[in-house]
Parts: structure tokens; C-alpha cells; sequence
């Protein structure tokens, strides 16, 4: 067979540069809506019907074209966003490939009314499967307007695999949102067939959108996120982790007003809630991350939902401080999202997969907690001494029974002294406990957590150390010896001594005085994961990573049985931290339900 090489016509061309940028009806959805923020349109309103297959309108306020540029758009290669080659690098409209517009039209029953804001006349486009240009004049508002009718009509193949209408209307929720997100000065509405799906304010303010998009009930979980220092500007929302979903569906991650996503993003917002998230559970995160137009490269996939960035390294670990700061910000500087009534009834409410959220509410988590009466000097006392962890309940025992402290005894039956006092504990892992007008339930393993963590973040200088009578060897691959290795200073400011005994050996001589012996593998060998997925972290990141895993394996555990004086002093010293609510990690450590819920609960109101 001879071969022959034909140029194909452009019809086809566009045809196959559909397969690659229309797959569906939210990418038509996807490419218009970007077309129309790039016209610098002020609000977007969608239509649509049949989950998008059978109709899509998409109508804006922006410049709208004159008649040759309508003509123009529908060629391959058009576009009024790049002259040269060079603009690539610094391009900061949504479009810039010039193929959107000719391959929607190519497999679609098309039609565009465009008007520029000082014309007379608006004029209409109306192409049928890429071909039959027709053209005429008539009246319309200024700015853009185009139906897209029958996607694939003529690919049957194509057409075969969309989904459901409903499906395709998800999507399209989907894209529009955070679409919406990303633009919070832009008004967007959304309507398929007779139904409002989304509606955006388009004030500029992000917490606005949210509610737009996601209601007030998913707003009051929210956790401002902004880290402005440096080159990389974050900011945004972060669910609280009691707020899940089965997938990263509540995760929006933007880019320079770029919507993407990014597997190692995705990753460092993982890492800052760490693995004690349950197994399948995403938290909602929106963040928007700014960064020098040049440290990325948009033009690496079709859909432009990818960028390349030069220093990978230095966005995750902006990603990571961003959200973890925001979990872990001090309960009182920490300020609520605005509520705003929002009449959006018929927005899909979000799913709440764990019940928590609904107890674990805004208002306690923002509430800055008084520990007034408490009794500081006793226990804050008991607490400076280097008791090791293990030790440390029967030591408390043993000091309460001495004389010194035989008056407190007395204080401690006296419920009045302090604001939440203990009932009984629960499976051997929760504490119940009561205040004037609320019922706790406290988490003991996450409860100790903290109080540990805030102890050793306090202690600069002072951890107590225990010398090993006999070194403890701990086995890695090669490489990660050699990475912990490395952070030998840093290892050695919280008390450890870690030296490489063989190329995948380490030896520990000390610890600090809290850690378990057989805690000490575990220990390391967590650090060394740590510092291998964190890529270089600095001594101070380290430093609150080993912090948090060492009160993590000093701290009582579930499955611990403890006495009414144990339960008593942990609820003490737990509410002297200043975030008695979440652990290092950012669980709920106390779930509280004030009488009047419980009231409510009990259908008594
Ligand atoms: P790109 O966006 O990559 O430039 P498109 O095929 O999406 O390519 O659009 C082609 C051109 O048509 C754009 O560059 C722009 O000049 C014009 N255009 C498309 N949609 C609109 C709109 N809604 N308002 C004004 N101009 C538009
Ligand atoms: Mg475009």
C-alpha cells in the first residue's frame, strides 16, 4: 500500500482538537464562561437543559465582538490574547489557545449574538456542526450570548459516552462553582431548566461566594486560611476536620485565578491534616494561591486545568504551613466567616458525611474559651515537674495523697471550683464531662495530645532528657538514614541524640524524657517519612512535627482505663491550653452540646 499524506481540512482538524479540549458538557460550559471573564464580563448567567446535552446558554456583559471578530473566533488558531510566542510565559487570561470556540462549533449546533458596547446592531453567528456559516444582524444586549444545542450530534461515538442529564448537570454545578469561587467579584448565576442551582453575589468577597455556592450550613465549618509573607500568597477557607466528604469534590484549588488541579497540592493539604483523617475522608479547602506569573507554566494540558511550577518544593510547603496554621490558629484570633442570610433554597446542600459536624458547631469552635477558676498553681505545679508521660498519672497520684496537697483533695470534690468537671469515661477512651450548662465528651488520647504539645512547645531549653542505658538501633533504607541524619541538630534541640551507625542504622543514645522505648522506632521512623515527603523542611517545621508525633506517643492511649482524679486532671490541664479544642492535628478533642441543644435533641422546646 503506497502512503499518501493529505492535509486535513480544517473541519476535521477542529473535530479532533475537540476531543481533546470539549469532553463533556461542563468543558463547553468550562471554555465559555472563561471566554466570557476574559471579555471582562462583571456577571455570567448559564442555562441550561438536559443536563447540559441538549441546551447550554451562556450570556455575559463583557466587550462582545465586532462582526469580522465573531467571524474570526470560529477559526482554529484565533484568538486576541497572544501576539507572540513570548506571551505564553506571562499570560494571564483564562484562553490564549484559540481552539475553544472552532471546536465546540464543530460538534454542536452553534450559535453566538455578540454586540459591542458603542454598536448599533448585535450580529448573530449560527454554524451547524463546524460548517454553513451564516450571518445576519439583529438586535441584542451589549456583551456575549451563545447556545450550544445537541452536543455531538454528529459524533455519535462522542455522544455515546456522556452520562446521565443528571450527572452532566453535576459537572456543570461543579465547574460553574468554582468557576464562581475563583471569581468572587463576578456575578454568576446558573439555572437548569426552571431551577436556580447557583447564585454569587459578585461583591468581590470570597466568603460570599462560599455561601452562594455552598450554603451557610457548610460556611459555619470553615477556617480562614491566609499566609501572605513570602512569594507565595495564600488564601482561602479550610473545613474543619470534622467536616468530610468521600471525595476531593470540596477542594478547589486556584491558581493565579486558574482553576486547577494538582496532585501535589492535594498531597500537602493531606499532610496538614495528616493521616488521622479517617480513610476516605477529604475536608472541604479552598485556597487561592498567588504567585509570580513567570514561576508557572499554564500551557501544559488542553483543558488548561494543569500548571507546571519551577519550585514545586516551595508551593507545597506554603500549601502545608497555609492550612495547617489555620487549623492549629490560636481559638481567639481565630474570626467566624460573616453569616448572611442567604435565600439560595434550592441550592443541592452539601453532604455532611460525619455527624460530628453538625455537634462540633462554629460557635464553639470560634468561641474563645475562659478557663476562669481554674486551679492553676496545683496542677500547673505537678505539670513543670519532669515526670515522664508514663509516669506521670501515678506520680500525680502519689503527690495527691501526700499532705501538701490533702486541703486540694477536699477543693476536689467541690464540683463549683471549676468550670467542666468529669462524670465517667466511656469505652475506656472518652471522657464525659459537664460545665454549669453544657455536656462534654473529650477524647483522652487527642486531650493528652495537647496539653503535651503545648508543654513541649513551651519548653525551649528544658525538655527532660533520659540518657539510654543501652542505645536503641533503629533499621532504615539507606537513604532515609542519611536524611534523618542530616537533621542531627534538630533532632538534638528536642532532646534526641541520633547518629548513623551503618549506612542504613541509626543509633539513639537519648530521648526526651516523655517517649516510650518502644516508642523510639516508630518515632524515628515517622520523622524520616516526614522529612522525605516534606522535601528539605526547615528546623522550625521539623521541630512542630516531632513535637506533635512525640506528644502523639508520650500521650495515654485509648483503651486506658482512669480513675476519677486521672479524668480530673487532664480535664484541668486540658483547658489551661490555649486551644483545648483541637488537637496538634486539628481533631476535635472536645465535642460539646449545651443544654439548649440538648433540649433541642430532646424535642423540648
Ligand atoms: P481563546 O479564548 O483561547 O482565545 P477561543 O476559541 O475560546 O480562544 O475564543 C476565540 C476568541 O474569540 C477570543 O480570543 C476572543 O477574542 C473572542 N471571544 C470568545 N468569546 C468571547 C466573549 N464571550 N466575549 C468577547 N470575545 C470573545
Ligand atoms: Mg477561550
Amino acid at each position: 500500500m503506497q502512503n499518501s499524506i493529505i492535509i486535513l481540512d480544517s473541519n476535521t482538524a477542529n473535530k479532533i482538537a475537540a476531543g481533546e479540549v470539549v469532553e463533556k458538557p461542563s468543558s463547553v460550559i468550562k471554555e465559555l464562561a472563561e471566554n466570557s471573564l476574559d471579555a471582562k464580563a462583571s456577571a455570567i448567567d448559564i442555562q441550561i437543559a438536559g443536563g447540559g446535552i441538549q441546551y447550554m446558554r451562556v450570556t455575559d456583559n463583557g466587550t462582545g465582538m465586532s462582526e469580522e471578530d465573531a467571524r474570526k473566533s470560529l477559526l482554529r488558531h484565533a484568538t486576541s490574547k497572544l501576539q507572540s510566542e513570548e506571551d505564553l510565559l506571562t499570560v494571564k487570561t483564562m484562553g490564549f489557545r484559540g481552539e475553544a470556540l472552532p471546536s465546540i462549533a464543530s460538534v454542536s449546533r452553534f450559535s453566538m449574538i455578540t454586540r459591542l458596547h458603542d454598536a448599533q446592531m448585535a450580529v448573530k453567528v449560527t454554524v451547524t456542526g463546524g460548517e454553513d456559516m451564516q450571518v445576519e444582524q439583529t438586535g441584542s444586549h451589549t456583551g456575549t450570548s451563545v447556545i450550544v444545542e445537541d452536543l455531538f450530534f454528529n459524533v455519535p461515538a462522542r455522544r455515546k459516552f456522556l452520562r446521565s442529564a443528571n450527572t452532566e448537570r453535576r459537572h456543570i454545578a461543579d465547574v460553574v462553582g468554582k468557576l464562581a469561587l475563583s471569581r468572587p467579584d463576578v456575578r454568576f448565576t446558573l439555572a437548569s431548566g426552571e431551577r436556580q442551582v447557583i447564585k454569587t453575589p459578585g461583591t468581590g468577597s470570597l466568603s460570599d461566594a462560599v455561601t452562594g455556592i455552598y450554603g451557610n450550613v457548610a460556611k459555619q465549618n470553615l477556617l480562614p486560611v491566609e499566609n501572605i509573607s513570602g512569594e507565595i500568597k495564600i488564601t482561602g477557607f479550610t473545613g474543619k476536620p470534622s467536616m468530610l466528604k468521600s471525595s476531593r469534590g470540596w477542594q478547589t484549588i486556584i491558581v493565579n485565578g486558574r482553576i486547577i488541579t494538582s496532585r501535589f497540592i492535594a498531597k500537602a493539604i493531606d499532610h496538614a491534616y495528616q493521616s488521622k483523617l479517617p480513610k476516605g475522608g477529604y475536608p472541604f479547602c479552598l485556597l487561592q494561591i498567588e504567585l509570580d506569573t513567570q514561576a508557572i507554566d499554564v500551557n501544559v494540558h488542553p483543558q488548561k486545568s494543569e500548571v507546571r511550577f519551577s519550585d514545586e518544593q516551595s508551593v507545597y510547603r506554603a500549601v502545608y504551613k497555609a492550612v495547617s496554621d489555620a487549623l492549629l490558629r490560636p481559638l481567639a484570633q481565630m474570626r467566624s466567616v460573616p453569616e448572611q442570610e442567604n435565600a439560595n433554597d434550592e441550592l443541592e446542600k452539601p453532604e455532611i458525611v460525619d455527624s460530628a459536624a453538625k455537634t462540633f458547631s462554629a460557635r464553639e469552635y470560634n468561641a474563645p474559651f475562659k478557663p476562669q477558676i481554674f486551679k492553676v498553681s496545683e496542677t500547673a505545679l505537678a505539670y513543670n515537674k519532669p515526670d515522664s508521660a508514663q509516669d506521670f498519672f501515678a506520680a500525680r497520684e502519689v503527690m495527691a495523697e501526700t499532705s501538701i496537697f490533702t486541703g486540694q483533695d477536699q477543693a476536689d470534690d467541690n464540683a463549683g471550683q471549676t468550670d467542666i468537671w468529669p462524670l465517667g469515661q466511656i469505652d475506656h477512651a472518652y471522657i464525659i464531662a459537664q460545665s454549669k450548662d453544657s455536656l462534654y465528651l473529650i477524647d483522652q488520647h487527642a486531650a493528652h495530645e495537647r496539653v503535651l504539645f503545648d508543654r513541649l512547645c513551651g519548653q525551649q531549653e528544658n525538655i527532660p532528657v533520659q540518657e539510654l542505658l543501652l542505645p536503641v538501633y533503629v533499621e532504615l533504607n539507606p537513604d532515609d538514614a542519611e536524611l534523618v541524619s542530616k537533621y542531627q541538630s534538630s533532632f538534638k534541640e528536642l532532646c534526641f541524640d541520633v547518629q548513623l551507625a551503618g549506612p542504613d542504622v541509626l543509633k539513639i543514645t537519648a530521648v526526651p524524657a516523655d517517649i516510650d522505648m518502644q516508642e523510639i522506632e516508630g518515632f524515628i521512623k515517622e520523622t524520616a517519612l516526614f522529612i522525605r515527603s516534606m522535601k528539605k523542611p526547615d528546623g522550625a517545621e521539623l521541630r512542630k512535627e516531632m513535637i506533635a508525633m512525640a506528644s502523639c506517643k508520650a500521650a495515654i492511649k485509648a483503651g486506658q482505663q482512669l480513675n476519677m482524679r486521672q479524668m480530673r486532671e487532664l480535664t484541668d490541664l486540658l483547658m489551661q491550653t490555649g486551644h483545648p479544642f483541637t488537637c496538634p492535628h486539628g481533631r476535635p478533642v472536645i465535642i460539646k452540646y449545651t443544654t439548649d441543644e440538648l433540649k433541642r435533641m430532646f424535642k423540648r422546646t
